[in-house]
């Protein structure tokens, strides 16, 4: 259920601010209010004022916990009982087990063969079924439909749901609640629904903060989207940042995006690495290189901070360990 707001043109009905707030009375007392972080040395890097939120410390690890209990938590009993079932290259796909788990419901989720080992293994953990797709080949949108038609099933997608987009806002509203006002927030995108729903956040709360999303170099779809008034969709790209490997933006992420986004910047995954290493040294972090696509904005000025009260998300920190350690190895 979603509080009444104005259709778009293609008679989408977008999630507002009141709808982060129903999120956010959904997940009290169920997911981690997350604490705002600051480091010296991160300022002195940046010369600005930066408070991370990090959100590699929610439950199972992602901001994607949030969306995805609120999104179930919205279904009706009849929906809860017959089940749900997404696609995800991994976070989501966790999130939606783990909350489909806490809340009782059967879950089925659609995950690409070369999803991190850690991702899968967590997602049949956490008790979902798994059934496995080629993402360079196979459409899961399709494979994802034609599950919820024969079994009946409620389809919960990553990030172009009404109710993901209102649960990935809460992050925003936690941090502008705990941090007081900010001049900018930087926040990574895929699909766009963490974007989406923390600027919907950004904006009621603090209007005057300017939101800026951050995505892979290799994968610039949503800044080619923002900038040319279209979605624009790309191949998979390659890249270090496997949770922004979305090829195009959502019909419900889009316009919010376009109405309340500043600009998308991009960074490349050397500056990944980079962050990586200093949430690890630095902030005693476990961050997944996507997790830092935010901070690496800030820290290679692809967004101008200096002087300013700048907001980061930190999105997630499911690296499995050997593949956390390759990147943060001495090149050699
Ligand atoms: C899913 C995910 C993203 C991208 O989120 P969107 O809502 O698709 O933009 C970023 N970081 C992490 C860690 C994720 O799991």
């Amino acid at each position: 259920m979603t509080a009444a707001l104005k259709p778009t043109e293609t008679g989408l009905v977008l999630p507002t601010y009141a709808d982060v707030e129903i999120a956010a009375g959904r997940l009290q007392g169920v997911a981690h209010r997350t604490p705002a972080l600051t480091s010296r040395t991160a300022n002195e890097r940046t010369r600005a004022n930066l408070v991370f939120k990090p959100e590699n410390l929610q439950r199972m690890g992602a901001f994607k916990f949030r969306g995805g209990y609120n999104a179930i938590a919205a279904l009706s009993p009849a929906q809860k009982k017959a089940g749900v079932v997404s696609f995800s290259s991994g976070n989501h796909a966790q999130a939606i087990a783990y909350a489909g788990r806490l809340l009782g419901v059967p879950t089925t989720i659609i995950m690409p063969l070369d999803a991190p080992a850690a991702k899968v293994a967590a997602t049949r953990g956490y008790g979902a079924e798994v059934i496995t797709y080629d993402r360079y080949t196979q459409d899961r949108l399709a494979i994802g439909a034609e599950l919820a038609q024969t079994r009946g099933l409620a389809l919960i997608p990553p990030y172009d749901h009404p109710d993901v987009i209102a649960g990935q806002g809460t992050a925003a509203k936690e941090l502008i609640e705990d941090a007081g006002p900010l001049d900018i927030l930087l926040v990574c995108l895929g699909g766009g629904g963490l974007l989406a729903g923390c600027a919907l956040a950004a904006k009621a709360l603090n209007p005057a903060c300017r939101v800026f999303g951050v995505e892979p170099e290799a994968g610039n779809d949503g800044q080619q989207s923002l900038r040319s008034g279209k979605i624009v969709k790309i191949a998979v790209p390659k890249t270090i940042a496997d949770g922004a490997q979305t090829p195009f933006l959502g019909d419900y992420t889009f316009p919010i995006i376009q109405a309340l986004v500043e600009d998308i910047v991009t960074v490349s995954d050397e500056a990944l690495v980079s962050a990586m290493r200093f949430f690890a040294e630095r902030m005693k972090l476990v961050v997944e290189p996507t997790g830092c696509l935010a901070a690496a904005a800030a820290f290679t000025g692809a967004v101008p901070v200096e002087g300013k009260r700048v907001g980061v998300i930190i999105s997630g920190g499911n690296v499995d360990l050997g593949s956390f350690a390759r990147f943060l190895a001495p090149a050699g």
